[in-house]
């Protein structure tokens, strides 16, 4: 999946396309794939990268979401447990069974917690990930050792899925092209063309050489999650906002903090969400909080109060009390909510998705979790075709494998996560060993992997390989700025950049960085 190959295809296609999707995030990725694996012409346009917005900033989770099932919502944990079982078998390359312990500190925890997660065991029937039971406090400390032993009585131990957002949404998007779609990075919409009173095409802007474009649709889906308000407007000017902006931080700390395999759920945190703490690529996420935010923003920044909540909440269940000091990587996300309600904390506000048509036949899904974003777009696409008017195609992403499939996969190989195009990085390194070299001590990665980003990942920027390529940024951001100078150089090869090109690259991407590390 080469971007100069797709926009040539973008360029040379010729009439209407059957449908435009707005938005690279889990939701806009979602549609393309349903739509081209469907058979219908699809375009879709992503304004940054692929998952630069909320869908890279999630906690990692593919689950039914124990909260939602505290919160009474049967129907989206069904919903979400069913996803999650998919996504399994569609990605067994990206997602894997992460257990996690609900560490017991009254009495009461365990019965309590114990009922609970055996109704969420019952709730995932077949495709469930292991049951439930409940564990001594030995038996807690032998699986986490750093978890504080004082007034513990034990725990429950469940199991939900884990996965690496960004990865996987690059591969949906390759999965797209494989399905005979067109999606293209750094091309942003910025109008919506009519015949008559209907939607007919968009207005396109290329954010790398300026040019503009119009291309024509049957019907287009705004997929653009926290800016799903400004595409709406783009029709009806003076629409009512459908979203309200919730920010959700995590901070990211050594493995020592947490060590074994096993995370840790806790759940109910003073504002009433649920906080984790979970292995991830050697290190541990801890996250998350629930704060309103005024607006849609694609670099949110974690506040000082939500630092301070994470840390305080993190000491209270770790041995060793996290300080600033140890932060490896702090990041916000804003997740699109629908359905406020004054006076409602956002906590509290439904993370079911959200489908709805103007009158001009603009379809707009947003709301919903990654985890569900399978679903969503089967709902969207089949709305999408009856306003089409195309022929009535069955959904075919139930049983689709996702790019990169591949059964069994060692999760100690640095290259597992790419499944079956590890392959392909193992060949560049075997044409040119020393492109098989850490391009830094602390971190996995090696320069076959910003070439390979670059010739089939659509990777354009520094940011993109060291962020969402890579995960260099989110495991260690003091390390990956440091690498920032060999990632420049090495895409500056393939891309056919000057040292000017390599030198703001670097200076773009270091005072990026700089805002994902505590002052
Ligand atoms: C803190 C946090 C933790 C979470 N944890 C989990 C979890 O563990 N598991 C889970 O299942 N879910 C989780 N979620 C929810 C999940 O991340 C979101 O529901 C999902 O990522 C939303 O995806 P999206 O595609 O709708 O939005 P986005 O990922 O934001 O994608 C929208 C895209 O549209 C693009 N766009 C906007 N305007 C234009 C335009 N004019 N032209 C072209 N493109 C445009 C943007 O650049 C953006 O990339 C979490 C969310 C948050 C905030």
């Amino acid at each position: 999946m080469n971007r100069d190959a797709y926009l040539d295809l973008l360029k040379t296609h010729d009439g209407y396309w059957d449908m435009v999707v707005i938005g690279g995030g889990a939701t806009g990725l979602g549609c393309a794939l349903d739509a081209a694996s469907r058979g219908y012409k699809t375009l879709l346009v992503e304004q940054h990268d692929f998952a630069k917005g909320t869908s890279s900033r999630s906690t990692k989770l593919v689950h039914g979401g124990v909260r939602y099932l505290q919160q009474g919502n049967v129907s989206l944990v069904l919903e979400a447990l069913h996803e999650r079982g998919l996504l399994m078998c569609n990605a067994p390359h990206l997602v894997q069974n992460q257990s996690f312990i609900v560490p017991n500190y009254e009495w009461w925890d365990g019965p309590f917690y114990g009922v609970g997660l055996k109704v969420y065991d019952l709730l995932a029937g077949r495709l469930g990930l292991g049951p439930s039971r409940w564990l001594s406090k030995s038996e807690t400390l032998a699986r986490i050792p750093t978890l504080e032993p004082q007034r513990l009585r034990g725990c429950v131990v469940y199991h939900d899925g884990q996965f690496d957002d960004a990865r996987m949404a690059v591969n949906l998007a390759q999965s797209v092209a494989d399905a005979g779609g067109v999606p293209v990075n750094y091309m942003q919409v910025t109008g919506l063309n009519y015949s008559g009173r209907m939607i007919d095409g968009v207005a396109l802007k290329d954010r790398i050489d300026g040019q503009e474009r119009h291309v024509r649709a049957r019907v287009v889906i705004n997929a653009t999650g926290i800016f799903a308000d400004d595409i709406i407007r783009l029709d009806q000017p003076t629409a009512k906002s459908i979203i309200t902006h919730s920010q959700g931080i995590h901070i990211v700390l050594d493995k020592r903090f947490l060590k074994g395999e096993t995370a840790i759920m806790v759940p109910q945190t003073e504002d009433g969400r649920v906080l984790f703490a979970v292995p991830w690529h050697e290190r541990v996420l801890v996250g998350t909080t629930d704060t309103p935010v005024a607006g849609a923003s694609l670099e949110p920044r974690p506040l000082e109060e939500e630092i301070h909540f994470i840390l305080k909440h993190a000491a209270r269940y770790m041995v060793d009390d996290p300080t600033r000091q140890d932060i490896l990587c702090m990041f916000a996300g804003i997740r699109p909510l629908v359905g406020a309600v004054d006076g409602k904390k956002t906590a509290a506000i439904s993370r079911d998705h959200h489908l709805e048509v103007s009158q001009s036949g603009l379809v707009t899904i947003t709301g919903g979790k990654w985890t569900t974003y399978r679903k969503m777009a089967e709902d969207a696409v089949n709305q999408a075709a009856m306003i089409a008017g195309l022929p009535e195609n069955e959904c075919r992403t139930r049983n689709l494998r996702i790019h990169g499939w591949l059964k069994h996969v060692d999760r100690r190989d640095p290259l597992g996560a790419y499944g079956s195009d590890a392959v392909f990085i193992r060949r560049i390194i075997d044409t040119h060993p020393p492109m098989g070299q850490k391009m830094h001590p602390d971190l996995p990665y090696v320069g076959a992997e910003v070439i390979w980003a670059v010739r089939n990942e659509m990777a354009r920027s520094v940011e993109d390989v060291l962020s969402r390529r890579t995960r260099a940024l989110i495991l260690d951001a003091a390390a990956s700025m440091e690498m920032a100078d060999e990632t420049a150089r090495l895409m500056a090869q393939e891309l056919g950049c000057g040292p000017q090109w390599q030198r703001e690259q670097v200076l773009e991407f270091r005072r990026l960085a700089q805002n994902y590390l505590p002052d």
